[in-house]
């Protein structure tokens, strides 16, 4: 069974193509990368499949939901995790969880359950209680992390999951999302970085000027190099 499927996907912003007939499936477990230069589409791809953006033209799937149909229904079942996204700088890590809580709707032990479990497995558990604007960027990360996992989803999007991590949090954020996937989950992740894709996922597409140009296994992408 497919987490996400899509058919000829196509967008442009103005006169510029970003998406050229973008077809793809992910089946549900899988930890699928979407590999490709700045500029390729990637995270044009994403904010549809999130119901961020509307395609032109085509169709696609998430867990079963349209996300052009219903933008909400999809939001309410995925973790985003969009790139270069700060929390509110005038809340504490603990705040903001106990907001994102709200908005989904959670048992408010539950959210302090989680939180401690993710501040511990990320180790930030002194900086719970700190003003964001006194975190360090990769602090930040990490609580953008838990964010993105607070509600226990089914298929989190992630767009260049490791850029600017510092190399501890790369390798927290690593095994997590292995765990994860292990645990039946579905990832969807964008990369530029080819080792990134060899090293963490069990599928690889290629997209390139808004096209999939092929899917691979990352044993496939180490032989090109
Ligand atoms: P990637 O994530 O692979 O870097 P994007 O999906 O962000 O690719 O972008 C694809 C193309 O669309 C790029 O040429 C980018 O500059 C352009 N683009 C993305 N978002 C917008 C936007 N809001 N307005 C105009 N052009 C955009
Ligand atoms: P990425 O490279 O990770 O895909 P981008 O830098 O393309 O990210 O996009 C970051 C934000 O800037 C997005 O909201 C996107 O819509 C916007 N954006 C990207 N390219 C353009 C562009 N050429 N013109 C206007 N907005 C853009």
């Amino acid at each position: 069974v497919n987490a996400i499927a899509t058919a000829d996907l196509r967008k442009a912003y103005g006169d510029l193509t970003a998406l050229s007939g973008l077809t793809l499936d992910v089946p549900a477990g899988e930890l699928f990368g979407l590999l490709g230069p700045n500029g390729a589409g990637k995270s044009t791809t994403i904010r549809i499949l999130t119901g961020q953006l509307r395609p032109d033209a085509g169709s696609a799937s998430v867990l079963g939901i349209d996300p052009v149909d219903d933008p909400v229904g999809v939001r309410e079942r995925v973790g985003i995790l969009p790139e270069q996204e700060s929390p509110p700088s005038f809340m504490t890590p603990r705040e903001y969880f106990d907001f994102v809580g709200s908005v989904r709707d959670l048992d408010a032990a539950v959210v302090e359950e989680r939180v401690e479990t993710w501040a511990d497995r990320l180790a930030y558990e002194a900086k719970l209680d700190t003003m964001h604007t006194d975190l360090s960027r990769g602090q930040q990360q990490k609580v953008m992390v838990t964010a993105a996992f607070l509600h226990d989803p089914d298929l989190v999007f992630i767009d260049e999951p490791l850029a600017n991590l510092d190399p501890i949090v790369q390798e927290a954020v690593k095994r997590f999302l292995r765990d994860y996937r292990d645990a039946g989950n579905t990832v969807f992740l964008s990369t530029h970085d080819i080792d990134v894709a060899a090293e963490l996922c069990d599928r690889v597409g290629i997209v390139n000027e808004g096209e999939l140009v092929t899917t691979c296994r990352p044993a496939e992408l180490s032989e090109e190099r």
